[in-house]
């Protein structure tokens, strides 16, 4: 039956022709409700992981994670492209040219179509945004 709505996995299947898989990342943010910018225990409803998947392992760095996950991925489900997501705790938590340096992670795996931003609305101000808007981190050094 169609949907009444254009759901994103649909039209991620109809624009990639494959199902994509979101990989859920821990690449070592902290978070202002954890680290005295705004408080220190963090949301209720939050754990000590900032949220992040079962499988992320903040002891590897980004690219292996991605490259484990993905392996995973490809090997159990048959997957084809991914997302990388930005999960555990707040991911733009930091200076934009350290952001630069970690979302350029991603760049080397041709099979990510695309990354997701765990954020907050307080941890976003205009220079983040023209990083993430314009995709200058796939452009060059800032
Ligand atoms: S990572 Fe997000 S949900 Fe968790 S404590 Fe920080 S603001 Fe709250």
């Amino acid at each position: 039956m169609k949907k009444p709505y254009n759901d994103y996995n649909s039209y991620l299947k109809r624009t990639h022709g494959t199902k994509v898989y979101k990989i859920g990342l821990d690449a070592g943010f902290s978070c202002p409700n954890r680290d005295g910018t705004v408080g220190l225990d963090g949301c209720i409803y939050c754990n000590d992981r900032g949220s992040r998947s079962s499988y992320t392992d903040p002891v590897k760095s980004i690219a292996e994670q991605l490259s484990s996950r993905i392996d995973y991925l490809k090997n159990n489900f048959g997957a084809e492209k991914f997302i990388a997501y930005f999960q555990a705790f707040t991911n733009t938590h930091a200076p934009v040219r350290k952001l630069k340096s970690i979302y350029d992670n991603v760049l080397p795996f041709d099979d990510i179509v695309g990354i997701s931003i765990g954020t907050r609305p307080d941890c976003v101000d205009d220079e983040k945004m023209d990083l993430i808007g314009s995709n200058i981190f796939i452009q060059g050094p800032l």
